[in-house]
């Protein structure tokens, strides 16, 4: 997934630390093999490669295909795996500066449809040659909570981890209540702390990420009702007890209207809350959904 991955564990000696660590990176390095859409012979590459073809998977791609799109439907869609056409056709917009043509746009929209995802026993298949997977949204995610497994399983739950600014934490570390994870304002307003234990945090969008085209702008996070980029001027923030959901919670709130999504978050994701920042011009519009128990950084 080419971002930096760093653990921190309170352990009784080095040792023990260094082992439970070397295993959560191999743990971590092992389901980018298998879900990596950059390595040509990941085993999503490979699934794609073979379709309309069914081949035996392992049990790590099962569950990202079945936690994707478990999440696909409790989003209503705003959430898509199989987004990979409309992401390449931006990316490539990036790079050109040329606005794709409403047909470009409807052909890599027709081709986004996680219902040509299969499974069945051992094995899965595409059902279409056209369909691609994108796990870009939810695979650090899945990597984070495979990765506090291990380090659980080695008896180190103190710990946290943060893989390129999504955060997964277990219990406190010594003498402390919580972790203390810091938000970073979208404009100049406080920077929030969250106070967590056993939670993890994910943020997207972003104000500062996205490309301008003809005096738009727009973000790498993909509409899947539209084919278009969204409006970037939204970062999305989701607190709850599965770093999985948090990723792929993000990426949907910056797709979904507040309401919505609040709406979402609320009745479905039990325990899930959420910080969405705004932009309006000069001002940045801040909604809390649910209790992301955070308070300015000055506060007690
Ligand atoms: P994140 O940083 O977690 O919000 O993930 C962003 C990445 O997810 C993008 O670079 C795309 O690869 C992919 N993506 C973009 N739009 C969507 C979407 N609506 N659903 C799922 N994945 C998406
Ligand atoms: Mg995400």
């Amino acid at each position: 997934m080419a971002s930096p991955v760093i653990i921190r564990v309170y352990a009784s000696s080095e040792g023990v630390a260094r082992r439970a660590v070397r295993a959560a990176y191999d743990r971590m390095h092992a389901l980018e093999m298998t879900l990596s859409d950059w390595m040509p012979e990941s085993e999503s590459n490979r699934l794609e490669a073979a379709a309309p073809e069914a081949i035996q998977i392992s049990d790590d791609l099962r569950h990202a295909i079945t936690v994707s799109t478990a999440l696909h439907h409790d989003t209503d869609g705003a959430f898509d795996p199989t987004i990979g056409p409309l992401v390449e056709l931006w990316r490539r917009t990036r790079t050109t500066g040329e606005m794709p043509g409403s047909e470009e746009i409807r052909d890599a929209r027709n081709r986004v449809d996680p219902t040509a995802l299969e499974l069945r026993g051992s094995t899965a298949r595409i059902a279409r040659e056209d369909v691609e997977i994108d796990f870009g949204a939810i695979g650090k995610g899945i990597a984070l909570d495979a990765a506090s497994e291990i380090l659980d399983a080695h008896g180190l739950g103190r710990h946290l981890i943060n893989f390129d600014g999504e955060i997964l934490v277990g219990d406190a570390p010594p003498e402390r209540t919580a972790w203390q994870i810091t938000i970073l304002p979208a404009g100049d307003e406080d920077t929030l702390v969250i106070d967590a234990v056993q939670a993890s945090v994910a943020t997207s969008g972003g104000l500062n990420q996205f490309f301008e085209l003809d005096g738009t702008r727009y973000s790498h996070i993909i509409d899947p009702s539209t084919g278009i980029g969204t409006n970037c001027a939204r970062q999305v923030t989701v607190i709850c007890d599965s770093a999985t959901r948090a990723d792929a919670l993000a990426t949907a709130g910056c797709v979904l209207e507040t309401t919505r999504f609040e709406a979402i978050l609320t009745t479905r994701f039990q325990g899930a809350s959420a910080i969405v920042m705004e932009n309006h011009g000069d001002n940045t519009g801040i909604t809390m959904i649910g209790d992301p128990r955070v308070r300015a950084l000055d506060a007690p």
